[in-house]
């Protein structure tokens, strides 16, 4: 098929991609991605066109607050016709936090956001920013025989391989290979050449409405963490304060927390006082099942709602998403339960 040049936005945002070692003293400065062709030469073998937005300040994406996203989906609905795709720098240390949030603002996305960062900055020898730049940019621009991008989605590419974005979580602070997606198998794998793992791959229909851009986000949620040694204190202070609408629970295993003792009844006064309360397994793979064990179903049967296999990033940006669209919990919990993104395995 004859198509035009495809073009691409990279966005910038900080982290260690956009490092450059100073030649004199060997300290670390961010580089200029203005001139990112002649940083990496290699990206002008594809006949693309690339363009660079970088946002100011340049962060560590340690210091990353839902304000970054709402100027990231902002920017991206801004120049969405302009573009075929969009490619975002980012630290790795909040990247599974940023594209879960960014899959649920982009609403019926019909073009790849890919976010790629890396372990050693971009102008270091061994530096893993180079392939996973390069990659990002390939896979952003990609198309099937109609013509269509091959991943609609806000992913995360890192060390050859495509993740879903709000599957994503970061497991290495060292090894090149940081990101898993544990409860779904990788979008894509690169090698010889990139191999798309089509059947995965959300689309929008043909009549697909276009893209909203939700930039509204309610952040009154907490996260508590159960381990043996919990005191009373310190979970009333996650479960019913004030300022809350919505707790994330890390369980144990399948969803499991103490059954005996104060806790249980702490979760139903949250329960009773308004809290929407959503279980999420501390277990890096595998689901969330209330009904398989007593300290589970115990959970349930005070007010708890599943989070199924969601990761905690994705349940938070998930809740911060529908938090907003929704005055009372009841319109919460009914959104909670939809699988709006693919961030669940759960079908409906
Ligand atoms: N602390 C850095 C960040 O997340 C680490 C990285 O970029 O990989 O911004």
């Amino acid at each position: 098929m004859n198509r035009k040049k495809a073009s691409i936005l990279l966005i910038y945002t900080g982290g260690t991609i956009g490092m450059k070692q100073d030649p004199v003293d060997g300290t670390l400065h961010p580089f200029d991605f203005s001139h990112i062709i002649s940083e990496v030469p290699e990206l002008s073998k594809f006949a693309l066109k690339i363009d660079c937005h970088t946002f100011s300040p340049l962060i560590d994406s340690s210091d990353v607050q839902p304000g970054l996203w709402k100027d990231i989906a902002t920017l991206i609905g801004r120049k969405y016709d302009q573009y075929d795709g969009f490619v975002v720098l980012h630290g790795t240390d909040t990247m599974a936090y940023s594209a879960s949030a960014l899959s649920f603002m982009l609403e019926n996305l019909s073009k790849p956001v890919v976010f790629t960062g890396s372990q050693l900055p971009i102008g270091a020898l061994r530096t893993d920013g180079r392939e996973n730049l390069i990659s990002a940019v390939e896979i952003a621009s990609a198309h099937d025989e109609e013509g269509n991008p091959m991943v609609p989605e806000v992913c995360i590419f890192f060390d050859y391989t495509l993740l879903r974005g709000n599957r994503a979580t970061k497991v290495s602070s060292e090894n090149f290979s940081a990101f898993r997606s544990p409860n779904l198998p990788p979008l894509a794998e690169a090698g010889i050449s990139i191999r798309f793992n089509r059947p995965l791959i959300r689309r929008p229909g043909p009549e697909a409405p276009s893209l909203i851009v939700h930039r509204d986000l309610d952040t009154r949620v907490s996260i508590l963490k159960i381990h043996p040694g919990l005191t009373p204190e310190v979970a009333r202070y996650f479960l019913c304060s004030p300022g809350i609408r919505a707790v994330i629970l890390e369980t144990y295993g399948s969803g499991n927390a103490p059954a005996k003792g104060w806790f249980p009844e702490l979760v139903r006064e949250a329960d009773r006082s308004g809290k929407l309360i959503v279980n999420v397994t501390q277990c890096l793979s595998g689901s969330v099942d209330m009904d398989l064990y007593a300290t589970g179903k115990v959970l349930k049967d005070a007010g708890v709602v599943s989070g199924y296999d969601a990761t905690t990033e994705a349940m938070l940006s998930k809740l911060f998403y529908i938090l907003a669209l929704s005055p009372t919990k009841e319109d919460a919990k009914k959104l909670l339960e939809k699988n709006l993104r693919g961030e669940i395995s759960k079908t409906l």
